[in-house]
C-alpha cells in the first residue's frame, strides 16, 4: 500500500485543505500503520507539551540543589584526602631517604621497625590534622581550595627537591671525607 504523502501530512502537520482531510480520512480508515503511527505521534505531541508546560516543583529544585551540594562536598572530601596521602607518601619518603643517608651502620631491620612505627605515629597526626582542617576548609570556596592545593603541592615538591639536592651533597662531602682519613 502507498503510505505517501499521508505520511507526510500526518508528521509535518501543514494544514491540509478539504480534499486532502477526505483523503487523509479515508486512507487512514483502511491503512493501519499510517493510522497508528498518527495516534503515536498525537501522543508523543501530548506527552512534549505537557513536558514543556509542566515545571519542576519546588521539592524537586531543592532535592537537586541539595544533591549536588552533597556530590560536590564529597568531592572535596576525596581531593582533600588525596592530598594528604600525598603528603604522607612524600614524608616516608624522605623519612626512608634520610634514613638510608644518615643510619647506614644500624641495622636495617630496626629501621624498617622504626619507619613502620613513625608511619603508624604519622597518620594518626594526619588524621587529627585533617579533622581540625576539614572544619575549617568547610566555609572556604574550592577554587581557594584547589589554589591552596596547587601552591602547597610546588611549595612541598621545592622543598623536598632542594632538601634532597644539600642532602646528597653534604653525604658526598662526608664520603670524601671519611675516604681522606
Ligand atoms: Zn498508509
Amino acid at each position: 500500500m502507498k503510505h505517501q504523502p499521508y505520511e507526510s501530512w500526518i508528521l509535518d502537520e501543514v494544514p491540509l485543505n478539504e480534499q486532502q482531510k477526505q483523503e487523509l480520512e479515508a486512507h487512514l480508515k483502511t491503512c493501519s500503520p499510517c493510522s497508528s503511527l498518527q495516534s503515536s505521534w498525537q501522543e508523543a505531541r501530548k506527552q512534549i507539551q505537557s513536558a514543556t508546560v509542566r515545571q519542576p516543583s519546588a521539592g524537586f529544585a531543592m532535592r537537586w540543589q541539595t544533591g549536588l551540594e552533597e556530590r560536590r562536598i564529597a568531592e572535596e572530601h576525596r581531593q582533600r584526602q588525596n592530598v594528604w596521602i600525598w603528603i604522607a607518601c612524600v614524608s616516608a619518603a624522605v623519612a626512608l631517604a634520610l634514613a638510608v643517608i644518615f643510619l647506614p651502620r644500624i641495622s636495617f631491620i630496626q629501621i624498617l621497625i622504626d619507619m613502620v612505627e613513625s608511619l603508624v605515629g604519622l597518620t594518626t597526626a594526619v588524621t587529627v590534622f585533617l579533622r581540625l582542617v576539614t572544619s575549617v576548609f568547610r566555609s572556604i570556596s574550592p577554587l581557594t581550595l584547589v589554589l591552596a592545593y596547587l601552591g602547597l603541592s610546588t611549595l612541598l615538591i621545592l622543598t623536598v627537591f632542594l632538601w634532597g639536592i644539600s642532602i646528597w651533597r653534604m653525604s658526598l662531602k662526608g664520603v670524601a671525607h671519611y675516604e681522606k682519613d
